[in-house]
Order: C-alpha cells, then sequence, then structure tokens
C-alpha cells in the first residue's frame, strides 16, 4: 500500500475522526506522509501536527479549495502551506462564511419539504460550528432519519445539482485560490480529475487553463478510480507539465469504503508531487 497519502479529512470538515485520531490511524496503517485537507479549513492542522510529532509520522499542511472553473465547481488540494497566512485565512474565513449561510438556506429548503428542525440536528453533526456545515452532514443527518437509504441518494434526491435543495454557492474562481495557495508558499494540485463529469477535450482545456495559472500537480491516484483512467491523468500530468499526486480522500465512518493509503502506485513515469516537500 502507499506509504504516502496527501488527501483526508477531518471532523473539521466532513470526515468523522478528529485529527489526532486520523494521524494515529495513518501511523498504524503504514502511512509515513500524511495531508489532512479538510474542505475550505487549516483549523485541524494544529491538532494534528502535535498527534504527527508523537506518532513520527510526517504532516504536510493542506486544505481543498472549493473553486469554480468557468461554470464547473473544482476541488483544489492545496499542500504545504504556511496556514497563517493572511491571503489564504481572509480567503478561506470567506468561503466558511458562504458555508454556513448556505447551510441554513439548504436547511430552510429541507424543512421546507417535511424535514422537522434540520439546521439544528445538522449542527449538533458540526459540534454547533456552523461554517464547517456541507452537504455531505445534510446527507448524512437524512440518511439517519431513514429518508433515503444512502449517501449517494440523498444528493441524487436533494442536493445534487438542479435538485430540490440546491443552493449555488459563490466559490472562489480557481485564479484566485491559486494565488492564495502561491502566497501561503505551498502548491496547488487539481482534485480528482476524473470526476468532474468532464470530456477528455475539456479537462484537456481545463488543466491548460490550471497549468497557465500557476497550478503545479493533479492527483493521478485516488481511491476506486480504475487501472485505464489512472493511466490516462498520468499521461495528462506529463503533457501538461504537472507533478502527481495521489491520496485515499478519507472521511472516517461516513464513507466506509476509503481507507487511508489505499489505493494505487502511481504509474511509472510520474513526477511524484512530494519530491518538491
Ligand atoms: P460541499 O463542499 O459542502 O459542497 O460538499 C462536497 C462534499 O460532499 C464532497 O467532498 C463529498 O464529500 C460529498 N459529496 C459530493 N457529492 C457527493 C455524492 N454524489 N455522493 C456522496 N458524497 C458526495
Ligand atoms: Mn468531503
Ligand atoms: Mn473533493
Ligand atoms: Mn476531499
Amino acid at each position: 500500500m502507499p506509504s504516502v497519502d496527501l488527501h483526508c479529512h477531518s471532523l473539521y470538515s466532513d470526515g468523522s475522526q478528529s485529527p489526532q485520531q486520523l494521524v494515529e490511524q495513518a501511523a498504524a496503517a503504514g502511512v509515513t506522509m500524511l495531508a489532512l485537507t479538510d474542505h475550505d479549513s487549516t483549523n485541524g492542522l494544529s491538532e494534528a501536527r502535535r498527534a504527527a510529532e508523537l506518532a513520527g509520522i510526517r504532516l504536510i499542511n493542506g486544505v481543498e479549495i472549493s473553486a469554480m472553473w468557468q461554470k464547473q465547481l473544482i476541488h483544489l488540494v492545496a499542500l504545504n502551506i504556511d496556514p497563517e497566512t493572511p491571503i489564504l485565512k481572509a480567503g478561506l474565513h470567506e468561503q466558511q462564511q458562504a458555508r454556513a449561510k448556505r447551510g441554513r438556506l439548504i436547511a430552510e429548503k429541507l424543512e421546507n419539504l417535511g424535514i422537522e428542525n434540520c439546521w439544528q440536528n445538522v449542527l449538533a453533526l458540526v459540534d454547533n460550528d456552523e461554517n464547517r456545515v456541507g452537504r455531505a452532514h445534510f446527507a448524512q443527518y437524512l440518511v439517519s432519519i431513514g429518508r433515503v437509504k444512502q449517501l449517494q441518494q440523498a444528493f441524487d434526491k436533494y442536493l445534487g445539482n438542479g435538485k430540490p435543495a440546491a443552493v449555488p454557492m459563490p466559490w472562489t474562481d480557481m485564479q484566485t485560490a491559486i494565488s492564495w495557495v502561491k502566497a501561503a508558499g505551498g502548491v496547488t494540485v487539481l482534485a480528482h480529475p476524473a470526476r468532474y463529469g468532464l470530456s477528455q477535450t475539456k479537462l484537456r482545456l481545463l488543466l491548460a487553463d490550471f497549468q497557465q495559472a500557476g497550478g503545479q500537480a493533479m492527483e493521478v491516484s485516488t481511491a476506486n478510480e480504475k487501472p485505464n483512467v489512472i493511466l490516462n491523468l498520468a499521461a495528462l500530468a506529463n503533457r501538461f507539465g504537472l507533478y502527481a499526486s495521489q491520496g485515499s480522500d478519507y472521511h472516517g465512518i461516513n464513507m466506509p469504503w476509503l481507507k487511508l493509503g489505499k489505493f494505487a502506485e502511481l504509474p511509472a513515469g510520474c513526477q511524484p508531487v512530494w519530491e518538491m516537500f
């Protein structure tokens, strides 16, 4: 199993584990270098750092930034950042406030669909910190009350684009997000490029723009990806002069099919992004 895992979530976003639990679990699974990459938040990093020192593994400061490329929502994994950088902190703070505002609007829509006390119950899932609220928490709540059977169904029926409880988000644009990461001394990685449902032509356009804007790496190996898809991503990384990254996108018990360190090795010929750290 790969010992470098550069994508995972704690309860500072939509994962189920504390940063300390996550780091201890990673060490037990044989991971030697771990990046904590919560959605739009670096709040778990200090706890993770203390735990990593005790567990004897290398922690990379990370964050997964929600951003827009044209009309497409994308995720950018920032690695090796200084989380105290004012411009990054300010940008993430705005995204968190947008999350809180969206959370209230989603809850209102779901309450109108007959789901009582939705906001209060979802807040309980995030330790009453409204800035952490994500769609996965709503999905989790809908599963817990039996409205839907699985997380995926909550997105298909309620939370996905164009569904009754969808709320459009003013996420920052790709270029701005990359500039925050640059200011913070980090590397921007395009997360799970095969998960946006783009044609190969559109994906190439995205990668060209991403590289032009200062993006330096892309995820090539992610969990549950088909071998031919991984090979295609490896070829694209080389074609656009991008470093290759890898990660589990672990979310704890919220997504039990994902495990720390569990995904394919990078294909030969890739430039591993962690050589930069
Ligand atoms: P948010 O950033 O709050 O809009 O939530 C995005 C997160 O929701 C992703 O990182 C996933 O964890 C989860 N998610 C998005 N789409 C789906 C889906 N179709 N099925 C399950 N989880 C999803
Ligand atoms: Mn997530
Ligand atoms: Mn993502
Ligand atoms: Mn993620």
